[in-house]
């Protein structure tokens, strides 16, 4: 058994040791990143349907990696994680991106968009992590109405009574919270009764497709009903197409994101797209 037991570690131990040496590398790169003040945002509007005017742009992160460019969330966000290196990246994160929002012009018709930022569990389970936002938020000049923190449903599987104390904290100050990929987590109708949400974000797995799938069409106009009746704004996530669109409005969806509106902007492109005359 003991020799069995080498002969599989030698044969498996390859492939093994190149992927902890990777994020081990990837590790100290971050480190590296986070001195060096690499990471940036990229801004992606939220739209009101029915006539594509903005309401927010959702902060998304980017790595502006010197060798390797501009890298996204999908090649860094993982090990940033497991590390806990996303507390740090996070608060570069949110400093330009409130930085950013307390810029933004009014619009012609409607208040100034809001910010949505994305805080992940563990950065949420930080120390001291609602004082931060709010502490941001006012070093950013921003009025906490004009801030979304979007948090995923796994937090909210967490027995831990702190996580609704602290969206309570945050939503008490003004700023809202809107729950994030709906519809891929467990058990989530229950949670869209908590007080502490303002908004529900439908997964773009759900969207994709919507005008061609009736089942896919039974479930968004489930949560929607459910969501309105609640009281609670929905966001359809990945909407890329006019049909899609359509659709989404014949059921009573109000808000939509995706590339059909825009792809994710610089900030200076952003500038420039909220300052645009149709
Ligand atoms: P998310 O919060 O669900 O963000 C939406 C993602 O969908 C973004 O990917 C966006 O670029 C993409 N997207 C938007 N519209 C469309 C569309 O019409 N079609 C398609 N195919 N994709 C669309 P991105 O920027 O790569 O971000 C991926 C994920 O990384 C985010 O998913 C979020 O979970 C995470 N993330 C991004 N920024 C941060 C951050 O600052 N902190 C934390 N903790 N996570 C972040
Ligand atoms: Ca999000
Ligand atoms: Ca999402
Ligand atoms: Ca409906």
């Amino acid at each position: 058994a003991k020799d069995a037991g080498k002969g599989h570690w030698r044969s498996f131990h390859p492939e093994l040791h190149s992927t902890m040496v990777e994020r081990m590398n990837l590790r100290t790169d971050l480190d590296r990143a986070i001195s060096a003040g690499e990471f940036t945002v990229r801004y992606q509007p939220i739209v009101r349907l029915v006539d594509a005017r903005v309401v927010g742009l959702e902060a998304l992160a980017r790595w502006e990696h010197p060798l390797r460019g501009t890298l996204p969330p999908a090649e860094f966000i993982t090990v940033a994680e497991e590390t806990g290196l996303i507390v740090p990246i996070g608060i570069q994160v949110m400093r330009h991106a409130l930085t950013a929002a307390a810029s933004w012009p009014v619009g012609d018709a409607g208040p100034a968009p809001y910010v949505g930022i994305n805080v992940s569990v563990r950065q949420f389970r930080s120390l001291g992590m609602v004082s931060g936002i709010l502490r941001e938020m006012h070093a950013a000049g921003l009025p906490p109405d004009r801030v979304v923190v979007e948090i995923t449903e796994s937090l909210l599987l967490d027995e831990n009574e702190q996580v609704w104390t602290d969206l309570a904290r945050l939503r008490a100050a003004g700023a809202r919270v809107a729950i994030d990929d709906f519809g891929t987590g467990y058990s989530s109708l229950s949670y869209l009764r908590q007080t502490a949400l303002d908004l529900v974000k439908i997964d773009r797995s759900f969207i994709t497709g919507l005008d061609r799938s009736p089942s896919q069409r039974a479930l968004v106009d489930g949560i929607v009903g459910i969501a309105e009746t609640l009281g609670l704004t929905v966001v359809a996530e990945g909407v890329e197409t006019p049909a899609e669109r359509d659709i989404l409005i014949a059921m009573g969806c109000t808000h939509g994101q995706g590339y059909l509106f825009s792809k994710p902007m610089t900030e200076q492109e952003t500038t420039g797209w909220l300052g645009r005359k149709d």
